[in-house]
């Protein structure tokens, strides 16, 4: 099968995933929005997927993303930075990135704050949660749950950022629906002072369905597209 064909296949079947657990939620599919993350592939893997109808492309390092980005810069995409972001890195991702997914820590909002403002425009970000201590002690990073508060409302006090809601991946070793129920609870504790805060990132390629079934906005699939990464990233 020629690289085409192997990715139309791997949206077409990730695609009647997401339907299928859109159905099963008793939710409209175009409540959930396919971020296809790209990281580890070239350029010409986005290519390929912008011509099969992709739009939303998600990537996790900047030296990478802002390489594929400008040589993509022709197709309109819309790209998700969901990676853990080092505050010296945020005026490179402001190059491309229309959403940022991985907001976890004052320092890297007040950086992000004051990068957009200077370019002159403001960012979507999402506040990214930890579920578990020791994931982010495993570099995954995440604000643990009882300092989302303070997190978001500096969020949005802050010119050239916008509060679009939360993101989270589910620790490695606990059962993801009970994870996404708690990121659904904490989503919907956090609308009740910031109702704009309307994006739930969650769900990656084994774990969409019960992502889906928590209330995901966004889901995050790699591998079940691409195929298996060369390197673990
Ligand atoms: C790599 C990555 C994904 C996609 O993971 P798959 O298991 O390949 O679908 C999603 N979210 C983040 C933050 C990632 O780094």
């Amino acid at each position: 099968m020629n690289r085409r064909a192997e990715l139309a296949a791997g949206l077409a079947g990730v695609g009647e995933r997401v339907t299928s657990a859109c159905r099963a939620a008793g939710r409209e599919r175009a409540e959930v929005t396919l971020v296809v993350v790209t990281k580890t592939f070239p350029a010409a893997d986005v290519r390929l997927l912008a011509d099969l109808g992709v739009r939303h492309v998600g990537e996790n390092r900047d030296d990478e993303a802002a390489a594929k980005a400008a040589a993509c810069a022709d197709l309109a995409l819309s790209w998700h930075f969901v990676g853990q972001l080092q505050t010296n890195k945020v005026r490179s991702v402001l190059g491309y990135a229309a959403v940022i997914h991985s907001v976890d820590r004052a320092r890297l909002a007040r950086a992000l704050s004051r990068a957009a403002s200077a370019a002159g425009r403001t960012v979507d970000v999402l506040v990214q949660v930890s579920l578990d201590p020791e994931g982010e002690a495993a570099g995954r990073g995440g604000v643990p749950a009882a300092g989302l508060p303070a997190l978001a409302d500096l969020v949005t006090e802050r010119p050239g950022v916008r509060l679009a809601g939360l993101m989270a991946v589910a620790p490695a070793r606990q059962d993801a629906a009970a994870a996404f129920a708690r990121i659904a609870e904490l989503a919907v504790a956090l609308r009740t002072d910031h109702p704009e805060a309307t994006m739930l990132s969650a769900g990656m390629s084994s774990d969409l369905e019960q992502a889906i079934a928590c209330g995901a906005t966004h889901v995050r699939v790699g591998s079940a597209i691409l195929g298996r990464r060369p390197v673990a990233g």
